[in-house]
């Protein structure tokens, strides 16, 4: 099927030319007729499959007809960045609708979105809390509102967003079209669609599957010979752009710190940045300024860089769908993508439950020449196991899909070998190697 078929008003399919789409993809394929139809649809997508324009589309199309300067879409979101990235969408594809469309979140002045909101808008994209407020203080007229859009409401769950979205559903009229998307229904999720959607159509595409398009590998290392593998593995790899995952904000920052150092274009992504210097770190990695972005789970939540050549997980996450959201960046609508996951002894368990989850093991590289013997340089040293931060999602039970003993490296030579286009650091020189570790230095 090809975007024609769906007969979307000719302002609406202009953009879609415009953004360079030239076939849907498989969420669009079954999401955008039933959407057009005025179904409520329930969408089990991740990121990367293309979702975004499986509902922006539809919507854009609805709202060509009808009144204008009214809120009549609302799409709720879990963070900042995703509101920031479907409204980039819905620009990007209504460019010749002249719908207007607004992202209301927090931590930034609430008096433009009221005066943008005051100027009139047909569609926001907002996080719960700050829209709630705009509620209660009648910043917003909702009553007007035919669509709503839940987007990746399994992070919204994990991030304590339910009670939240269960007010907000008070103050909207009952009588319009709802679609849920998520990339898992765990129970609570279940539980809310029951509740909001009626006789949904359910699309669903590579459940819980990371993009075909991805290699993944896993690195068994020692936890102190973390940075040093990461820094060889950058020298002997051709990356675009690479997206670093680390289980810490505290850890974040400290290994971006360490990649600047070694003299590569990095910054990190977490939660104790201000948002216009998340925002800078986030365009600086869109536009090319940062080649690597180190990030937590929470921080990096829906990121669409397009270009994303690799992910590598610092440490490993705590559940295998964490693995499959953080895979989810690259190789995202058929781009292809590397994945690298880091994996000391203790992650033994939660290897197998990933390799489980994906129905295959994942193969295990060592990178040839690096020494792998060097001990720790200090016992409570910077580089020993991190503290976990508190977590909202409760991490799968121990021992399931555990089966072996710790991960051991494959024989070298495999993989990991050094590649002709190797991306070198900006001024070369200063990175730390397994033969020569750096002495720790702690983090500011
Ligand atoms: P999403 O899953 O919505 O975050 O989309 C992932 C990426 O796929 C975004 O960069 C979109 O611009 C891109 N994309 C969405 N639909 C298509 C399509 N039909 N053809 C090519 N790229 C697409």
């Amino acid at each position: 099927m090809e975007f024609p078929k769906f007969n979307l008003h000719p302002q609406v399919a202009a953009g879609v030319k415009a953004a360079g789409y030239t076939s849907p993809t498989p969420i669009q394929q079954q999401a955008i007729p039933s959407v057009m139809a005025g179904c409520d649809v329930m969408g089990l997508a991740q990121t990367g499959t293309g979702k975004t324009a499986a509902f922006v589309l539809p919507i854009l199309h609805r709202l060509m007809q009808g009144e204008r300067g009214r809120v009549r879409a609302l799409i709720v979101a879990p963070t900042r960045e995703l509101a920031e990235q479907i409204n980039e969408s819905i620009n990007q594809l209504g460019r010749q609708t002249r719908l207007r469309s607004i992202t209301v979140y927090g931590g930034v002045g609430v008096n433009p979105q009221i005066e943008k909101l005051k100027q009139g808008v047909e569609i926001v994209v907002a996080c719960p809390g700050r829209l709630l407020d705009h509620i209660n203080q009648g910043t917003i007229n909702l009553s007007k509102l035919e669509v709503l859009v839940l987007d990746e409401a399994d992070q919204m769950f994990d991030m304590g967003f339910l009670p939240d979205i269960r007010r907000i559903l008070k103050h909207i009229p009952q009588e319009r079209q709802t679609l849920l998307f998520s990339a898992t229904m765990p129970d609570d999720i279940r539980r809310l669609a029951h509740d909001i959607l009626t006789e949904p159509v359910t699309v669903q595409v590579g459940n819980t599957a990371p993009p075909v398009t991805v290699t993944h590998a896993l690195y068994p290392v020692s936890q102190h010979l973390k940075t040093p593998l990461l820094l060889e593995l950058l020298r002997h790899t051709d990356t675009e752009s690479v997206l670093v995952f680390t289980r810490t904000k505290h850890r974040a920052k400290r290994l971006g710190e360490q990649l600047e150092k070694a003299g590569y274009k990095a910054a990190s992504l977490q939660g104790n940045l201000s948002q216009n210097r998340r925002q800078a770190a986030l365009d600086g990695f869109r536009d090319g300024t940062y080649q690597i972005l180190v990030a937590t789970d929470i921080a990096a939540r829906g990121i669409d860089v397009s270009q994303i050549s690799h992910v590598v997980n610092y440490d490993i996450p705590d559940t295998a769908e964490a693995y499959v959201h953080r895979i989810g960046r690259t190789g995202r609508a058929a781009k292809s993508g590397d994945a690298f996951t880091l994996v000391t002894s203790e992650d033994t368990v939660m290897v197998r439950t990933i390799e489980k989850k994906l129905g295959a093991q994942l193969e295990r590289r060592t990178v040839e020449g690096f020494d792998y013997s060097v001990p720790a340089p200090h016992k409570d040293s910077e580089f020993a196991r991190p503290p976990r931060e508190p977590q909202r999602r409760k991490p799968q039970a121990a021992g399931q899909g555990a089966g072996g003993g710790p991960a051991t490296p494959a024989k070298s030579g495999a993989a990991g070998r050094p590649q002709p286009h190797a991306v070198k650091p900006a001024h070369p020189g200063a990175a730390p190697t397994a033969r020569h570790p750096q002495r720790s230095t702690r983090a500011r």
